[in-house]
């Protein structure tokens, strides 16, 4: 039985701002496109939301028993860290600051990148295509807009001409934003800019002579700008129109809008089917940003090493986490929400040990499993509504725990569909593992360790400081660091 025949898929289109039900371009087939991350720092959990979304919807969709190609690129030139275009490369700009070549910057960053999301359980892409490594496709983009009349060249630099655009084409159709507006709100070009007006973006910029990331062209060595790079790598593998290109809620505009005019200006065909944008994490009600300082990484996560947290907390309590949450909704981050998520959790992963363990009984099942599996892909087909599923869940932990208590009854076969579903919304589509240190290992853990900090705490009230360094110091060799804050002492696991 193929699921997605007899439930409809809906998707939140954010270009039409509704949910649709969901035809891809070929049946039985999705493209999708996913916009990679700037590899000059660190991931933080926020990028990481952005991706692990995706990551749920490229499960869904394989689940479905669709055959996806799902790219997500790497961006190693070409984003300048002033919106406005005139700034550093931000990658050129880290590689000076740490000495090192933009390429050592680029391989360190997305070696963290993989290693980060291998942490979380992702499913990697079809094709992790790089910018660098499509600068001829994208040189090709530009002539073509050149050609058509939407790109103009000044000193060594290519533009987009928006205004020339906009006299046939809407520019701002994804963001709702009309040139009018924004002609009204830019600032004046500062006249040491190329650009016919200030709402024009750089297709290709020239290189000055301090710049090392720099390739020919017909108009000079250069580098491309920004928004060129997923046009180029999205028509190369996915063609001139696709099913699905997603990305974070800021990527919206300018970079979003301006992929749709490049598309539409050199392949006469807007881009894509279903634009999804997930939205924004935030840490102290303000997005979680690597530009500034608000934000967490991963590796604090584990070990607990953050000013933001009690403790550490292993992967899949940090997806669960963001499973809780729709893919659209801000969800703010905090210690106590983490630990109401490992809570819930380890309630669920103790239910799929118990689930494996139970043997069927009775001469009825008293549960109906129907309904229940409807409920479930209801809510996956309702724009991939993963609160709703998990509370779905929590209905069949509440049935399992029963089972196990021999105040429920289930036959053979229904058990055996039991396990299947658990096994398949659990495991093969929130990406959940089960993780040591996440259920009874990490409650007895945590009992010795208060039991320890406690010991520790008394021989320094007594003075008995060899007593407490001891401990302090034999419980870092083993691993476990000791924190002493001004809410007590918490202890991270490296
Ligand atoms: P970047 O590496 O800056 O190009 O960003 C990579 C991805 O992370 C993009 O899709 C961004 O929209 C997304 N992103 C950045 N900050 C956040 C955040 N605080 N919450 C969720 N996604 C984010
Ligand atoms: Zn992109």
């Amino acid at each position: 039985m193929k699921l997605y025949q007899e439930q409809e898929l809906k998707i939140y289109n954010s270009l039409t701002n509704q949910k649709e039900v969901f035809k891809p371009i070929n049946e039985g087939h999705v493209g999708m496109y996913v916009c990679g991350p700037t590899v000059y720092s660190n991931v933080h959990l926020g990028n990481v939301r952005t991706f692990m979304s995706f990551d749920m919807i490229f499960r869904y969709l394989k689940h479905l028993g669709y055959k996806v190609r799902y790219v997500r690129n790497i961006t190693d030139v070409g984003h300048l860290v002033d919106d406005a275009e005139e700034g550093e490369d931000k990658i050129a700009k880290k590689a000076r600051l740490e000495q090192l070549e933009p390429m050592e910057i680029v391989q360190k960053y997305t070696l963290d990148f993989h290693d980060i999301l291998q942490k979380f359980n992702f499913i990697p892409p079809s094709i992790e295509p790089t910018a660098t490594g499509h600068i001829i496709e994208q040189i090709e983009i530009v002539k073509g807009i050149i050609d058509n009349g939407y790109g103009y060249e000044v000193n060594g630099s290519v533009y987009f001409d928006v205004h020339k655009f906009n006299e046939k084409n809407e520019y701002g159709v994804l963001s709702k934003r009309n040139l009018e507006d924004l002609v009204n709100n830019s600032r004046e070009l500062d006249g040491q800019s190329d650009k016919k007006n200030p709402q024009d973006f750089a297709l290709w910029k020239k290189a000055e002579e301090t710049h090392i990331m720099r390739w020919p062209s017909p108009w000079g060595e250069g580098f491309p700008g920004w928004h060129l790079e997923c046009t180029a790598m999205s028509t190369k593998y996915l063609g001139k129109r696709f099913d699905i290109h997603g990305g974070g809620m800021d990527l919206k505009f300018p970079h979003h809008e301006s992929e749709i005019a490049q598309n539409e200006a050199c392949c006469g065909t807007s881009p894509v089917n279903y634009w999804m944008h997930a939205n924004m994490l935030t840490l102290n009600g303000k997005k979680m940003s690597k530009s500034t300082d608000n934000n967490i990484l991963p590796g604090e996560i584990f070990s607990g090493s953050s000013k933001h947290l009690s403790k550490g907390f292993v992967p899949s309590v940090a997806r669960f986490f963001m499973m809780q949450a729709h893919y659209r909704s801000i969800l703010d981050f905090s210690n106590d929400a983490l630990l109401a998520s490992e809570k819930g959790f380890n309630k669920l992963m103790e239910a799929m040990k118990t689930l494996d363990k139970l043997e069927p009984s009775g001469d009825k099942t008293s549960f109906n499993l129907e309904v229940w599996k409807r409920n479930c892909y209801n809510a996956l087909n309702d724009d991939f509504n993963t609160p709703i599923l998990i509370a779905d869940l929590f209905e069949a932990v509440k049935y399992i725990n029963q089972l196990k208590d021999g105040k429920a009854t289930i036959l053979p076969e229904s058990l055996a569909e039991l396990k299947k579903y658990m096994h398949a919304f659990v495991f093969e589509i929130l990406g959940l593992e089960q993780q040591s240190g996440s259920s009874d290992d990490g409650d007895s853990l945590t009992g010795v360790m208060e039991l320890l900090i406690n010991l520790r705490n008394e021989a320094r009230a007594n003075k008995d400081f060899a007593t407490s360094d001891k401990i302090r110091d034999e419980l870092s060799a083993l691993g476990i660091q000791l924190k002493d804050g001004k809410d007590g002492t918490s202890f991270s696991v490296s």
